[in-house]
């Protein structure tokens, strides 16, 4: 080996240069042998063989007996070794089977991709005297992982007309039950071609001699895949004097004995640590079997002497096929490389792992090709299709991108194939309207159609648990359906899941169908359950008014959700215009009405407005709209499907301590809410409790007198000094400010009396909300206020 000590660039440029390839000269001889195999198939293959391989063969099959003959020949710690191979390169390679997920890159425009087996594989092994079984196992293992539906094997037979035995046991081991005895040049046109024998393949595989490669790239003029450019093997060993130098020395031999043609660099940092190093090279020569073969390649290899800071560009300009790191600088080196087929870090790492057991392929690219190709993998063995479907909200939301972008580039053609289909789902709405309506927003109206487009994407199909309760329907006696306990009777029975003479019960006292309420343990599930529904967590949005009732927050992270909330005036006010402009993305805008804490209300016609308009849900929560029935949207459900209406039990009605809310929407709507939520979200004692309270309370009555003590206790509080603002209310509480209002709330509970401080929500500082409660009571806190 020659040394070359901080070479300049010429020099490295000519120690790394690789021996010219030389592959025109056997154009001829090469396309000759393709035209003969064409012509005479199989004839053609036993021809060549006899004057190739001097051997005559009657069968160009390997016959079973003959693959059980092989497994009795070779040592039962061969077979051994074999085994723990093929079981490495197995789960090395079962390693790059990944499933890639579906991309929904647009709303209804949904993308994959799948690895599909490629159909034939034709690999090629070589013969004479060195075996290649390893590469048997390198390309068989991964073509079995793959199942590519036909593969086989195509290696020369010896004098005696045999496959050697090894090469047999591993064509086995990696699943190839076929083996064809022929080689060279007319093995590829065989498998390029097709004979009568062997079928014609889609891809080939496998090294061999300058006549094989020569044949490969005459194969891919045809239009048959290859699997890498092939040249002869070469490694780079770097390696400071941390590194035994018969470590270096060895793995240098190891790779000059593949043949003459063998291309071999040592990058060190120190002369005469690569003096030892040669020293060691000479000593080894001596006992190594294949020395003629090594010597001659090492006369044509180099090391380098260069300061290991220059080592990664040097590494990257070679692009070696195998590098071999060693010492002090590995890992940092290999940071730094971007260019090499395989690489082997740290002392203990010989080439020799990689190139039969470890499970990597040591299959590779070799004379610089490592800079743009990847050694063989799994990949190699399949081709990936992408798929696509587009549904009619795929089209709607990207048809005019197509559209625009296909006219852009005068290919009317390809607008039109995506127009036509526009205007049949859209029959109605030319396509260029379409455009229109989409650029001012109003598309989203169209898809307002079903109930089923505002549910989180992956609950639509959602299968919901079923109960005994609701698998069973009709007259039982002996019910033995939901490991329920027989021996007692008062609560021993699950509940109506369903609640439907609660239902009856509520709808006629608020005059809303039963078909348009779902029940749940308190509005606040209600709402968390809309919220599940309809939002997808870490996706979406909800908007809300600020201030508000404090839960929406609350829920808004539980579910994941990002918040986007609407600043009211000084006066609790809002443009309807800013309520859309602030909410437009959001999936859910939830509007308390009357607003809590603040008391005031939306008109009706405003929020119908804001239904409209907006592209989500929107969510009323009209937990104090018994004191103000004129402003309810309960009314209006059946006309919008992105209307739900929340309601109580627990304001107006006088039950907080029985937890009923309810969600008031279309009967699709209620349909989706009742396949999420928990079964038995109501006790029968709620049930039973709430249906005789609904039956025996004169709840008219009850609201009208809140509604006049309201009035009174508006009227005290607007007459008290201490009292500067009291904010207008249409629900059962007031807020009013008073300077100073964490002080007179503490007062206030002095002597009993609890309010609510609001002066930390958003434009309420100094400010109280108060109940209204019993005449008794609100006379009691009239009192105090009077004392302070
Ligand atoms: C009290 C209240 C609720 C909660 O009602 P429950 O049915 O008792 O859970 C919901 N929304 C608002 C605005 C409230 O003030």
């Amino acid at each position: 080996m020659k040394i070359v000590i901080n070479p300049s660039e010429r020099e490295l440029a000519a120690a790394l240069a690789r021996p010219k390839l030389e592959s025109a000269n056997l154009d001829s001889l090469i396309s000759d042998v393709f035209s003969t195999v064409e012509k005479k198939r199989d004839q053609a293959l036993k021809a060549f063989t006899l004057q190739f391989d001097q051997v005559e063969i009657d069968d160009l099959v390997v016959s079973e007996i003959e693959f059980t003959e092989a497994e009795q020949a070779i040592s039962t710690e061969l077979k051994t070794a074999i085994r723990i191979a093929a079981q490495n390169i197995e789960r090395f390679h079962r390693s790059q089977e990944n499933r890639e997920m579906e991309v929904e890159t647009t709303s209804g425009v949904i993308c994959w991709r799948k690895s599909v087996p490629i159909q034939t594989i034709g690999l090629y092994v070589p013969g004479g005297t060195a075996p290649l079984f390893s590469t048997v196992l390198m390309l068989g293992v991964p073509a079995k992982i793959a199942e590519n539906p036909i593969r086989y094997l195509c290696t020369p037979p010896d004098k005696q007309g045999k496959i050697h035995p090894a090469i047999l046991f591993a064509a086995k081991t990696a699943g190839i039950d076929t083996v064809y005895k022929i080689g060279g040049a007319q093995a590829i046109a065989a498998m390029s071609l097709g004979t009568e024998t062997i079928p014609k393949a889609d891809k080939i595989f496998g090294p061999g001699n300058q006549y094989v490669t020569a044949a490969k790239v005459y194969a891919q003029r045809l239009g048959i895949a290859i699997d890498i450019p092939a040249g002869p093997s070469e490694v780079l060993v770097a390696a400071d004097d941390s590194i035994p130098t018969s470590f270096v020395a060895a793995d240098l031999l190891a790779q000059a004995e593949h043949g003459i043609d063998s291309q071999v660099i040592f990058l060190t940092n120190d002369e005469s640590y690569a003096q030892e190093v040669l020293k060691e090279v000479e000593r080894q020569l001596e006992i190594l079997p294949r020395a003629g073969i090594a010597t001659e390649a090492l006369d044509s290899s180099t090391v380098i002497v260069v300061e290991a800071e220059k080592w990664g560009d040097l590494i990257n300009l070679y692009a070696p096929e195998h590098l071999i790191i060693m010492g002090k600088y590995e890992e940092q080196i290999v940071q730094q490389v971007t260019n090499a087929g395989s690489i082997f870090i740290g002392k203990n790492t010989a080439e020799s792992f990689g190139d039969y057991a470890s499970g990597t392929n040591h299959t590779l690219p070799t004379s610089g090709f490592a800079r743009a190709y990847s050694g063989v993998s799994l990949d190699s063995f399949v081709k990936k299709i992408t798929y696509q479907k587009i549904t009619d909200e795929g089209l709607r939301n990207l048809g005019q991108t197509v559209i625009t972008m296909a006219e852009a580039e005068k290919l009317q053609g390809h607008a039109n194939a995506v127009k036509v289909r526009l205007d049949s789902v859209f029959p109605d709405i030319p396509s260029d309207k379409l455009q229109e309506l989409e650029l001012i927003g109003k598309v989203s109206v169209l898809s307002r159609k079903s109930v089923e487009g505002f549910i989180r994407k992956d609950l639509r199909d959602l299968k919901p648990y079923s109960s005994a309760r609701d698998e069973f329907e009709g007259k039982g006696e002996v019910f033995l359906d939901a490991n329920e306990n027989g021996m007692v009777t008062a609560y021993n029975r699950y509940p109506d899941p369903l609640q439907q003479e609660l239902k009856v019960a509520i709808s006629e006292v608020k005059n809303i169908p039963t078909e348009t309420i779902f029940l749940g343990n308190g509005s606040d599930e209600v709402l968390d359950l809309i919220f599940r529904l309809t939002t997808t967590p870490f996706l979406d949005s909800v908007t809300y008014l600020n201030p508000s009732y404090g839960m929406y927050s609350v829920l808004a992270k539980i579910n994941g959700l990002r918040t986007k909330t609407i600043d009211l005036d000084r006066n609790f006010q809002i443009a309807d215009s800013e309520i859309l402009a602030q909410a437009a993305g959001s999936r859910l805008l939830v509007l308390c009405n009357p607003n809590n804490p603040t008391g005031n209300v939306i008109p009706k016609d405003r929020l119908l407005e804001i239904v409209r308009e907006f592209e989500g849900v929107v969510v009323i929560d009209e937990a104090y709209i018994d004191f103000c029935p004129a402003y309810s949207m309960a009314d209006e459900v059946n006309n919008y499907s992105n209307l739900i209406v929340v309601q109580t039990l627990s304001k107006a009605y006088g039950m907080a301590g029985l937890r009923i809310g309810m969600a008031i929407a279309s009967p699709e709507w209620i349909a989706a809410l009742n396949r999420i939520k928990p079964p038995y979200n109501l006790s029968s004692l709620v049930q039973e409790t709430a249906i005789k309270e609904l039956k025996t309370i004169p709840w008219n009555e009850i609201k009208t007198e809140i509604i006049s003590e309201r009035e009174r206790l508006t009227d005290f509080l607007k007459s008290h000094s201490l009292v500067t603002e009291v904010f207008p209310s249409e629900a059962n509480f007031i807020l009013f400010r008073m300077p100073n209002a964490s002080d007179y709330y503490k007062k206030l509970i002095e002597h009993g009396v609890v309010v609510r401080d609001r002066s930390s929500q958003f434009n309420c500082s100094e400010t109280l909300r108060v109940s209204i409660g019993s005449k008794i009571e609100n006379n009691q806190f009239i009192q105090i206020m009077q004392n302070l």
